[in-house]
């Protein structure tokens, strides 16, 4: 399956915002972002773009990056989300907040998004009982994503079980179990992503 592969910190200074790639690393003053802040590339510095179309296509980029998506995966999801009744712009976030890469994310059972997409694709999830390794797989609101019992015992989920983890209203998590639950779809006011979705919405009606 296709991935970005370069440095990741390149991505935040592209954006001039922390994308929150690399883990606990983001939180520390080891982020690339805290000791140079400055667009990345020879010309980092010089570069303005702020026409309509800059600001939406960078938006975009952000949303892409944000939640590991590649522009055709991204694209493919957008269009999902304007098929669907609704708002066009929630529909997108709910569905990139909803995949089980970030699910896992946001349950705490990995520190970054990037690390729960190895940890999907390893196999080491179960939705509702059965192994599901594909990071793009929705989760349904009532679904029982779990460490598959195998997996308990590596050293990565054996210290997620001490931890106090904090994770947002439409879920909820049982440490010691290893297990959480979607309890409903996030609202928009629940996504806290810091995206202006109607600028990708107007990026991609054009
Ligand atoms: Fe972005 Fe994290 Fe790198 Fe900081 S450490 S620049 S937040 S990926």
């Amino acid at each position: 399956m296709a991935r970005y592969t370069d440095a990741s910190c390149r991505l935040c200074r592209r954006e001039a915002q922390k994308l929150f790639l690399k883990g606990e690393r983001c939180y520390s003053m080891k982020c690339a972002l805290e000791r140079r802040s400055a667009p990345p590339g020879q010309h980092g510095l010089g570069r303005k773009k702020t026409s309509d179309y800059g600001l939406q296509l960078r938006e975009k980029q952000k949303a892409k990056r944000f939640y590991g998506l590649l522009e055709k995966q991204f694209h493919n999801t957008f269009v999902k989300a304007a098929a669907k009744k609704g708002i066009t712009g929630d529909n997108l976030l709910v569905m990139l907040e909803t995949r089980l890469d970030n699910v896992v994310f946001r349950m705490g059972f990995a520190s970054s998004r990037k690390e729960a997409r190895q940890l999907v694709n390893h196999g080491h999830f179960t939705v509702n009982g059965r192994k599901v390794d594909i990071p793009s797989y929705q989760v349904a609101p009532g679904s029982v994503v779990a460490v598959k019992k195998k997996s308990h015992k590596s050293p990565k989920f054996e210290e997620i079980k001490d931890m106090q983890i904090s994770v947002p209203a439409w879920i909820s998590v049982d440490v010691a179990k290893l297990e959480g639950t979607v309890l409903n779809l996030p609202a928009r006011e629940e996504i806290d992503t810091p995206i202006a979705e109607h600028l990708i919405v107007e990026l991609y009606s054009k």
